[in-house]
C-alpha cells in the first residue's frame, strides 16, 4: 500500500490518497487537486514533488 497526503507536498489539507501503486495514488492525487485544490493539470514540477512524496505504507489491519 502507498499513501500521499497533502501535508506532505505543503498543502494544509487533510486528504491522503492511497493506492496499491504509485500511478494510482497519483491518479487520486490527481483527481483530487482538481476537485479540491481547483488545479487543471498537476505542473511536472509538483508531480515531481508529489512523487518524491509518495510513501510505503505497512498495512497491519487485519
Ligand atoms: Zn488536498
Amino acid at each position: 500500500m502507498k499513501t500521499l497526503s497533502c501535508r506532505d507536498v505543503g498543502v494544509d489539507c487533510d486528504f491522503v490518497a492511497q493506492g496499491q501503486t504509485e500511478q494510482e495514488v497519483m491518479e487520486k492525487a490527481a483527481q483530487h487537486a482538481r476537485q479540491d485544490h481547483g488545479f487543471a493539470d498537476i505542473p511536472p514540477e509538483l508531480q515531481a514533488k508529489v512523487k518524491a512524496a509518495i510513501h510505503d505504507k505497512e498495512t497491519t489491519a487485519a
